[in-house]
């Protein structure tokens, strides 16, 4: 039997920028849906009134996707808020007694990590723990270091299934779709191995710098910010096998068979950029080494990948806004038709942002005398229909006690503890000019038979 859904939702947090931007929205998203019919509570610092929070909450919709009046008018009606320090034992007595009947409350914690463990320990401190859940935003620690510490504290205070490490990549519908596509179709799996795959490639561009957040931006740096975790997500799910069914942990364990199986990359494996005019950027230092590109070369060692050199490379300021997987396949056994200057065009790839594409990459032939041909990409394109926001899943999901998109205490530790040894600035970071791929020397990392794929931007 499952855990009982529950029965009031609390967010840490309420009067920050995550909430603004994308929390309330998908709250909104979740009334409308019938999928939020609880108490929804909100604690913050500031000394506000729960009518402060509604105005709140109106002008973030009105900035991100629109107020539905009658949805947000029920959101209104649920909303309450607390105002209270975090460290201090008054806040949690508040929130005790606004929580009421409810008796299995979610707690999402849209807050600076250095704040999870101070109000994870006030929960558990005050008994706002008992039967309920807790929903930790990313980052999760800054090292495998601090990860396993603040699993100690978390679990400490809640048990490992009512806890619920969200990465808002996952609840997004283009990684939902390739891990469907991959399993619900026969056709891939026979040459999804080193028998036929020459390399893949996962490349994650933005075309903008850091847009005012030097200060983050210095703390964290490309490979904290996305390789650790969405990153090795989407690696995840492209290499990880088939799971037996779609039970949390068939599909968590198959994804942490996979991560276990690469090991921890050193300075070698990898080559940092940063862009020309970062250091001038507001919060930045003049002399920063923090990378805002990385370009990463590993192996995965299992039966399946062994000897497949896996690139994934990550970076602000490249030509285009992209995210994409591209599985480049061996050339046939046998050149056939003997086609001068060919290139092997045999590939899958995997379009994440901005559009859910899968494609072929095939060759095919020119009408006419000569037996001879050009490469053709086979498509098929997602889109419209009934889309969720990641938050908007994530949040029902946790509310469901479904923990399938959540990432686990040991997967967690074994993201970090691949990265660990190439964090901190081990190796030179190289200038690259903007709108380019990154610094030259990320060519050093390809294997002779390898180039990198660089996207196109849309025309
Ligand atoms: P903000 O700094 O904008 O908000 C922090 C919130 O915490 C505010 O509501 C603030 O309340 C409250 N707060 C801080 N200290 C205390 C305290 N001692 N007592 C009571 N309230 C306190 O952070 P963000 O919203 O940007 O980020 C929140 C989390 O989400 C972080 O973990 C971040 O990494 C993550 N995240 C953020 C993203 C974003 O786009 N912003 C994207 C992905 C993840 P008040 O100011 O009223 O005191």
């Amino acid at each position: 039997m499952g855990t009982p859904d529950s029965d009031a939702l609390v967010f840490f947090g309420a009067t920050g920028d995550l909430a603004y931007k994308k929390i309330f929205p998908s709250l909104q998203a979740m009334v409308r849906r019938d999928n939020l019919n609880v108490p929804v509570i909100g604690v913050a610092g500031r000394s506000w009134t729960t009518d402060q929070l509604r105005e709140r909450v109106r002008d973030s919709l009105e900035h991100h996707g629109g107020v539905d009046q009658v949805a947000f008018e029920k959101l209104s009606s649920q909303l309450q808020y607390i105002s209270g320090d975090y460290n201090k034992p008054e806040t949690y007595e508040k929130l005790r007694q606004a929580l009421g009947d409810a008796t299995h409350p979610l707690y999402y914690l849209a807050i600076p990590p250095s704040l999870f463990a101070q109000v994870v320990a006030g929960l558990g401190e005050s008994g706002c723990a008992k039967n309920a859940r807790v929903v930790i935003e990313k980052p999760f620690g800054r090292d495998l270091e601090s990860a396993r510490e603040l699993n100690k504290v978390v679990t400490s205070v809640f048990p490992e299934s009512s806890i619920y490490r969200i990465d808002h990549y996952l609840g997004k519908e283009p990684l939902l779709n390739l891990l469907y596509f991959r399993f619900a179709n026969s056709f891939l799996e026979p040459i999804w191995n080193r028998n036929y795959v020459e390399s893949i490639q996962i490349v994650m561009a933005e075309n903008f710098g850091i847009q005012g957040r030097g200060r983050f931006y210095e703390e964290t740096g490309a490979i904290r910010d996305v390789v650790e975790n969405h990153m090795l997500q989407v690696l995840a799910s492209v290499c990880m096998d088939a799971p037996g069914s779609t039970a949390a942990d068939a599909i968590r364990d198959e994804k942490e068979r996979i991560l276990k199986a690469i090991p921890s990359l050193q300075p070698d494996d990898i080559i940092r950029g940063q862009f020309c005019g970062y250091r001038n950027e507001e919060g930045v230092s003049p002399d920063s080494q923090v990378e805002t590109f990385v370009a990463v070369r590993f192996f995965i060692n299992t039966w399946r990948w062994s000897g497949v050199p896996i690139y994934i490379r990550a970076g602000k300021n490249l030509p285009v806004k992209t995210t994409e997987v591209m599985v480049k396949l061996k050339c046939p056994p046998l050149d056939v038709f003997q086609e001068e200057g060919k290139e092997n065009t045999n590939y899958v790839r995997f379009l994440l942002e901005p559009e859910v594409i899968v494609a072929l990459g095939t060759r095919a032939k020119i009408p006419g005398e000569d037996m001879s041909g050009s490469a053709v990409e086979l498509l098929s394109f997602y889109g419209g229909g009934n889309e969720m926001e990641p938050y908007e899943r994530l949040l029902g999901d946790a509310m469901r006690g479904d923990p399938t998109l959540s990432v686990r205490e040991d997967t967690v530790e074994e993201e970090w503890r691949i990265v660990q040894a190439i964090l901190d600035n081990v190796t030179p970071v190289y200038e690259y000019e903007p709108n380019t791929w990154g610094p030259p020397e990320s060519d050093k990392l390809l294997l002779p038979s390898d180039r990198w794929y660089n996207p196109l931007a849309k025309e």
